[in-house]
C-alpha cells in the first residue's frame, strides 16, 4: 500500500523527526516498553487530497470535547507501541488521524489500522488549549527521564521552582534554553483526568511538567524543540547526581552568576 507520506516531502520530514526523536528517548534509556508518547499537530502539513481521504477506521469518541480541534490532523504513537520500533518505522507504530467536525470523534486515515495512544485524551486537550492561546506549539512529548524522576522522589524538590532553581544553577545553559524552567505535578494515576488537569494548569506557565514518581510532559514548537528542553534539564539533572554520587552538594551557580546570564541574554525573570 502507497504510503501518504510518499511525494509529501514536508509530511515525510516531519514524520522522520519524529522518528529520529523516538530513537532518541530510547537511546537515553527513557522509554522502556512501550512507555511515553509523542502526538504532533500535522495540519499545516494537509493537502486538499488528504482532506478527502477515506477513513480507515470506524468513527472513535476522543472521551471530550475539543471545540478548537475541528478538522485538525495529528500523528499520534500507537497504542501499546514501542518507541524503538516507531524510531526505525514511524507509520507501523503510530498513524495519522483526523478530528471530526463534532470536535468530539476521530478517525484513523492513514498508513494502517494503528489504534492511538491510550493517552490521547490528555494529549488533544493539551492541543486544543494550544490553539485556544493562539500559540505555535504542535508537539506533545512524555518520557521517563531517568534522573528527573529520580529526583521527583524527594518532596524537598517538589515545591514549585525548587527544582527549576538548582536544575539552572548546574550549568549556564538550562536557563537560556529552558527559560521558563520546570513546572511540577503531585502523584496522580497514569491516564487520570486528575494528571491531564494538573499538566494542563503547569504548562499555562511552563512548558516541561514533572509528573511526580513517572516522568516528565513537554509541549514544543515541534518534536524536536521539546524533546531539546527535557534534553537540557535532564543533562542537568544528571550533573547534580554526579556530584551528589562524588560525596558532596553542588555549590551551583550564585545568584550574581544566575543573574548575569538573565541580563545579558534578556531571559525572562
Ligand atoms: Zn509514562
Amino acid at each position: 500500500m502507497k504510503s501518504i507520506l510518499e511525494g509529501r516531502p514536508a509530511l515525510e520530514k516531519e514524520v522522520g523527526q519524529i522518528a529520529e526523536v523516538a530513537g532518541y528517548l530510547w537511546q537515553n534509556g527513557w522509554a522502556e516498553r512501550n512507555g511515553g508518547n509523542i502526538t504532533v499537530n500535522i495540519t499545516e502539513l494537509i493537502d486538499d487530497e488528504i482532506r478527502s481521504m477515506p477513513a480507515l477506521s470506524e468513527v472513535k469518541a476522543i472521551g471530550d470535547t475539543m471545540p478548537h480541534l475541528k478538522g485538525n490532523y495529528f500523528y499520534c504513537k500507537g497504542t501499546g507501541k514501542r518507541m524503538r520500533d516507531l524510531a526505525r518505522r514511524p507509520m507501523e507504530n503510530g498513524s495519522i488521524i483526523r478530528i471530526l467536525d463534532d470536535c468530539a470523534n476521530y478517525v484513523i486515515i492513514a498508513d494502517n489500522l494503528v489504534q492511538p495512544t491510550s493517552e490521547l485524551p490528555s494529549h488533544l486537550a493539551v492541543h486544543n488549549r494550544i490553539i485556544e492561546k493562539g500559540s505555535n506549539y504542535k508537539a506533545t512529548v512524555h518520557t521517563h527521564p531517568i534522573e528527573l524522576v529520580a529526583m521527583s522522589h524527594n518532596q524537598a524538590f517538589m515545591g514549585k521552582d525548587v527544582l527549576t532553581r538548582i536544575l539552572w544553577s548546574m550549568i549556564p545553559e538550562t536557563k537560556a534554553f529552558c527559560p521558563l524552567g520546570l513546572g511540577i505535578a503531585p502523584y496522580a494515576l497514569p491516564g487520570s483526568v486528575d494528571l491531564a488537569k494538573a499538566t494542563l494548569k503547569e504548562l499555562e506557565e511552563y512548558d516541561v511538567v514533572l509528573w511526580e514518581k513517572h516522568g516528565v510532559f513537554a509541549k514544543g514548537l515541534d518534536v524536536m524543540d521539546a524533546f531539546d528542553q527535557i534534553d537540557v534539564l535532564s543533562k542537568s539533572a544528571k550533573i547534580y547526581l554526579d556530584a551528589k554520587c562524588m560525596g558532596f552538594e553542588p555549590d551551583g551557580m550564585t545568584e550574581e552568576q544566575m543573574n548575569e546570564m538573565t541580563e545579558v541574554f534578556h531571559l525572562p525573570r
